[in-house]
Protein backbone atom coordinates (compact mmCIF):
# COMPACT_ATOMS: atom_id res chain seq x y z
CA UNK A 1 0.00 0.00 0.00
CA UNK A 2 1.32 3.41 -1.25
CA UNK A 3 1.73 5.83 2.19
CA UNK A 4 1.23 9.07 0.08
CA UNK A 5 -2.93 7.68 -1.13
CA UNK A 6 -4.34 8.98 1.88
CA UNK A 7 -3.10 12.45 0.76
CA UNK A 8 -3.31 12.69 -3.01
CA UNK A 9 -5.95 15.45 -3.63
CA UNK A 10 -6.82 16.39 -0.52
CA UNK A 11 -8.49 19.10 -1.67
CA UNK A 12 -10.76 17.31 -3.55
CA UNK A 13 -14.38 17.28 -2.90
CA UNK A 14 -14.63 13.47 -0.50
CA UNK A 15 -16.56 11.60 -3.56
CA UNK A 16 -13.89 12.63 -5.93
CA UNK A 17 -11.40 11.24 -3.03
CA UNK A 18 -12.93 7.83 -3.35
CA UNK A 19 -12.60 7.80 -6.89
CA UNK A 20 -8.93 8.57 -6.39
CA UNK A 21 -8.24 5.20 -4.52
CA UNK A 22 -7.78 4.17 -7.85
CA UNK A 23 -4.37 5.70 -8.89
CA UNK A 24 -1.25 5.01 -10.48
CA UNK A 25 2.42 5.58 -10.60
CA UNK A 26 5.30 4.28 -12.74
CA UNK A 27 4.79 0.84 -11.99
CA UNK A 28 1.17 0.55 -13.30
CA UNK A 29 -2.65 1.42 -11.83
CA UNK A 30 -3.04 0.45 -7.71
CA UNK A 31 -6.31 0.40 -5.57
CA UNK A 32 -5.76 1.66 -2.89
CA UNK A 33 -8.73 -0.07 -1.02
CA UNK A 34 -8.55 -3.61 -0.76
CA UNK A 35 -8.49 -4.22 3.24
CA UNK A 36 -10.40 -3.19 6.03
CA UNK A 37 -7.14 -1.48 7.21
CA UNK A 38 -6.96 0.42 3.85
CA UNK A 39 -10.60 1.51 4.82
CA UNK A 40 -10.25 2.97 8.25
CA UNK A 41 -7.11 4.29 6.88
CA UNK A 42 -8.89 5.86 4.05
CA UNK A 43 -11.35 6.77 6.75
CA UNK A 44 -9.47 8.49 9.26
CA UNK A 45 -7.43 10.42 5.98
CA UNK A 46 -11.11 12.00 4.98
CA UNK A 47 -11.87 12.98 8.79
CA UNK A 48 -13.85 10.14 9.57
CA UNK A 49 -13.41 8.62 13.27
CA UNK A 50 -13.76 5.25 12.39
CA UNK A 51 -10.90 3.95 14.56
CA UNK A 52 -13.33 2.92 17.24
CA UNK A 53 -15.26 0.96 14.26
CA UNK A 54 -13.90 -2.75 15.12
CA UNK A 55 -16.59 -4.17 12.97
CA UNK A 56 -15.70 -3.12 9.38
CA UNK A 57 -15.31 -5.99 7.60
CA UNK A 58 -15.20 -7.33 4.00
CA UNK A 59 -18.51 -6.55 3.22
CA UNK A 60 -18.11 -3.15 4.16
CA UNK A 61 -14.89 -2.92 2.06
CA UNK A 62 -16.89 -4.31 -0.81
CA UNK A 63 -19.42 -1.90 -0.74
CA UNK A 64 -17.34 1.33 -0.64
CA UNK A 65 -15.16 -0.40 -3.77
CA UNK A 66 -18.55 -0.80 -5.49
CA UNK A 67 -19.70 2.94 -4.84
CA UNK A 68 -16.31 3.80 -5.90
CA UNK A 69 -16.56 2.16 -9.47
CA UNK A 70 -19.97 3.65 -9.49
CA UNK A 71 -18.61 7.05 -9.21
CA UNK A 72 -15.69 6.20 -11.88
CA UNK A 73 -17.94 5.16 -14.57
CA UNK A 74 -20.15 8.24 -14.04
CA UNK A 75 -17.43 10.56 -13.73
CA UNK A 76 -15.95 9.03 -17.22
CA UNK A 77 -19.53 9.52 -18.35
CA UNK A 78 -19.13 13.07 -17.41
CA UNK A 79 -15.94 13.84 -18.63
CA UNK A 80 -15.88 11.78 -21.26
CA UNK A 81 -13.24 10.09 -20.11
CA UNK A 82 -11.00 8.12 -22.94
CA UNK A 83 -8.16 6.87 -20.36
CA UNK A 84 -8.21 2.97 -21.10
CA UNK A 85 -6.63 2.40 -17.97
CA UNK A 86 -8.88 4.32 -15.75
CA UNK A 87 -11.91 2.67 -17.05
CA UNK A 88 -14.29 1.56 -14.49
CA UNK A 89 -15.04 -2.35 -13.86
CA UNK A 90 -18.75 -1.29 -13.62
CA UNK A 91 -19.63 -0.66 -17.28
CA UNK A 92 -22.69 -0.06 -17.18
CA UNK A 93 -24.37 3.41 -16.29
CA UNK A 94 -27.71 2.17 -15.46
CA UNK A 95 -26.06 0.15 -12.67
CA UNK A 96 -23.74 2.40 -11.35
CA UNK A 97 -26.56 5.13 -10.91
CA UNK A 98 -28.44 2.21 -9.02
CA UNK A 99 -25.70 1.64 -6.69
CA UNK A 100 -24.91 5.06 -5.91
CA UNK A 101 -28.72 5.37 -5.09
CA UNK A 102 -28.26 2.02 -2.74
CA UNK A 103 -25.62 3.56 -1.07
CA UNK A 104 -27.71 6.98 -0.41
CA UNK A 105 -30.23 4.95 1.17
CA UNK A 106 -27.88 2.93 3.85
CA UNK A 107 -27.77 5.34 6.38
CA UNK A 108 -29.86 8.34 7.65
CA UNK A 109 -28.34 11.13 9.10
CA UNK A 110 -29.33 13.88 10.94
CA UNK A 111 -27.70 17.18 12.48
CA UNK A 112 -27.22 17.56 16.42
CA UNK A 113 -25.79 20.18 17.84
CA UNK A 114 -23.16 20.53 21.35
CA UNK A 115 -21.57 23.15 23.04
CA UNK A 116 -18.13 23.52 23.26
CA UNK A 117 -16.34 25.56 24.82
CA UNK A 118 -19.30 27.83 25.26
CA UNK A 119 -20.01 27.73 21.62
CA UNK A 120 -22.53 25.68 19.32
CA UNK A 121 -20.97 23.57 17.18
CA UNK A 122 -22.51 21.40 14.55
CA UNK A 123 -22.18 17.44 14.45
CA UNK A 124 -23.91 14.34 13.20
CA UNK A 125 -25.10 11.55 14.13
CA UNK A 126 -27.92 8.96 12.50
CA UNK A 127 -28.74 4.91 12.17
CA UNK A 128 -26.18 2.49 11.65
CA UNK A 129 -22.61 2.89 11.83
CA UNK A 130 -19.46 5.26 11.39
CA UNK A 131 -19.32 3.42 7.80
CA UNK A 132 -22.74 2.84 6.49
CA UNK A 133 -22.63 6.69 7.23
CA UNK A 134 -19.94 7.55 5.48
CA UNK A 135 -20.94 5.64 3.07
CA UNK A 136 -24.58 7.27 2.59
CA UNK A 137 -22.90 10.66 3.14
CA UNK A 138 -20.23 10.44 -0.02
CA UNK A 139 -23.07 8.75 -1.78
CA UNK A 140 -25.15 11.56 -1.19
CA UNK A 141 -22.46 14.45 -2.00
CA UNK A 142 -22.09 12.57 -5.15
CA UNK A 143 -25.44 12.82 -5.92
CA UNK A 144 -24.67 16.50 -6.03
CA UNK A 145 -21.65 16.97 -7.53
CA UNK A 146 -22.92 15.24 -10.61
CA UNK A 147 -26.01 17.13 -11.17
CA UNK A 148 -25.00 20.57 -9.61
CA UNK A 149 -22.25 23.82 -10.65
CA UNK A 150 -19.09 21.45 -10.25
CA UNK A 151 -20.42 18.90 -12.43
CA UNK A 152 -19.09 20.52 -15.28
CA UNK A 153 -15.96 21.18 -13.88
CA UNK A 154 -14.80 17.88 -13.15
CA UNK A 155 -11.62 16.77 -15.29
CA UNK A 156 -10.10 13.47 -16.15
CA UNK A 157 -6.05 14.19 -15.48
CA UNK A 158 -4.64 13.33 -18.87
CA UNK A 159 -1.03 13.55 -17.82
CA UNK A 160 0.47 10.74 -18.69
CA UNK A 161 -0.12 7.72 -16.80
CA UNK A 162 -2.31 9.60 -14.31
CA UNK A 163 -5.59 8.30 -13.71
CA UNK A 164 -7.12 10.32 -11.43
CA UNK A 165 -10.08 13.11 -11.32
CA UNK A 166 -10.31 16.56 -9.89
CA UNK A 167 -12.58 19.49 -9.90
CA UNK A 168 -11.25 22.37 -12.12
CA UNK A 169 -11.29 25.27 -9.38
CA UNK A 170 -9.11 27.56 -11.22
CA UNK A 171 -9.21 28.13 -14.82
CA UNK A 172 -5.59 27.92 -15.43
CA UNK A 173 -5.64 24.42 -13.89
CA UNK A 174 -4.95 21.72 -16.41
CA UNK A 175 -3.67 18.47 -14.50
CA UNK A 176 -4.96 17.02 -10.85
CA UNK A 177 -1.58 18.00 -9.24
CA UNK A 178 1.57 19.84 -9.65
CA UNK A 179 3.56 16.64 -9.90
CA UNK A 180 1.37 15.65 -13.02
CA UNK A 181 1.78 19.45 -14.22
CA UNK A 182 5.52 18.67 -13.77
CA UNK A 183 5.47 15.18 -15.47
CA UNK A 184 3.98 16.96 -18.89
CA UNK A 185 6.33 19.79 -18.98
CA UNK A 186 9.35 17.38 -18.47
CA UNK A 187 7.97 15.32 -21.60
CA UNK A 188 7.16 17.81 -23.87
CA UNK A 189 10.59 19.36 -22.61
CA UNK A 190 12.52 16.08 -23.93
CA UNK A 191 10.22 15.68 -27.09
CA UNK A 192 11.42 19.18 -28.00
CA UNK A 193 15.28 18.28 -27.51
CA UNK A 194 15.29 14.63 -29.30
CA UNK A 195 13.83 16.38 -32.32
ZN1 LIG B 1 -2.83 13.65 -12.78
Amino acid sequence: MSENFALMLPDEPVPVRLMNTIWADRAGVHDALRTADELRAWLRAIGEDADGDASIDRRDVETFRSLRDALRRLAALLTEDSRQAAASPTEDVEQAVADVNQAVTRATTWPQLSMQDGRLRRWSTGTESVVARSLSAIAEEAVDLFTGPDQERLRACYAPGCVLYFVKDHPRREWCSTACGNRVRAARHYRRHRS
